[in-house]
């Protein structure tokens, strides 16, 4: 048996932590960028990136700025003419088309790279369906939180739909984000801890893009190993942790701060959820596991 550990070499006190996906009054955001900026920085994450609706913000726009501590990273979210997807690292606008595959290749020509937005957002719980994720190939995630949705139609989680597409063998990690409008209500909701020595845009993103990191909407992992065929997850302050498989089924559990698995034979992912106080919750990223 092969399991593909994400979090392969990680050292402890490398951990950073930030959000993805916030909007400033560039959009719809009702705060300007210096301010949002200032609040995640109280807040004590490690990084942001400023995502406003096809509007890019990147390098030369926070040379402007005061970064107070934060990693910034260049983005936005493209937003017209179909569902919603972020522009991680984007240098340059790629304009919005009704193609998301398109869209998604564009991205891919350069250093950036997309996470599908809030996929059960909205009454019928399906800005992003099942088809489409199903159908487009080359975007590195999706949002399984989205922090805003708490407080509009539909579903902030999106779980279910990433279950259903790591049981058909795709590798798509799964983000928690916040989507920030207003000012405090939406801050510091969701984030991804970031397994990385390096405090850079690129230290980041590298880690990211191997799965190197976990969602979380308040519960903190301390440590992830893999010795033989099995699987030790560590929190802080988890009330029960949850090994979830194909396809969403959930094969072993503790109510304790810490689960050991031995990953069950005919496995093809393993991940984790980590559920503390007030339905506060970490995601692992999958573990893929290949051979008898
Ligand atoms: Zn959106
Ligand atoms: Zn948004």
């Amino acid at each position: 048996m092969k399991i593909e550990n994400p979090y392969a070499g990680v050292k402890k006190g490398t951990w950073l932590r930030g959000n993805l996906h916030a909007h400033t009054t560039a959009s719809d955001g009702q705060q300007p960028i210096q301010k949002v900026i200032d609040d995640y920085a109280v807040l004590g994450h490690d990084f942001l990136m400023i995502s406003d609706h096809d509007i890019v913000t990147g390098a030369k726009d926070y040379a402007k700025l005061d970064a107070r501590g934060l990693v910034l990273i260049p983005g936005n979210e493209i937003s017209r003419w179909g569902p919603h997807l972020l522009h991680v690292n984007a240098t340059h606008m790629v304009e919005p088309d009704g193609d998301r595959q398109k869209v998604v290749d564009t991205i891919n020509a350069g250093p950036g790279f997309a996470v599908f937005n809030h996929p059960n957002w909205l009454a019928d719980f399906n800005h992003c369906s099942m088809e489409n994720l199903a159908l487009w190939h080359g975007y590195v995630g999706i949002e399984i939180f989205n922090g805003v949705i708490g407080r509009l139609d539909g579903s902030p989680f999106a779980t279910d739909k990433w279950d259903k597409l790591l049981s058909a063998g795709r590798r798509i990690w799964g983000f928690a984000n916040d989507d920030s409008h207003a000012a405090k209500i939406d801050l510091g909701l969701g984030w991804n801890v970031v397994a990385t020595a390096n405090r850079s845009v690129r230290g980041i993103l590298t880690a990211m893009r191997r799965g190197s990191f976990y969602a979380s909407t308040g519960v903190t992992i301390t440590d992830i190993a893999v010795q033989g065929s099995r699987i030790r997850v560590q929190t802080k302050d988890a009330d029960r942790i949850v090994a979830v498989r194909e396809v969403g089924k959930e094969f072993a559990w503790a109510d304790a701060k810490t689960l050991t698995v031995e990953v069950p034979v005919g496995a093809k992912y393993v991940r984790f959820e980590c559920r503390g106080r007030g339905g506060r919750t970490a995601w692992t990223q999958p573990f893929f596991v290949s051979g008898a």
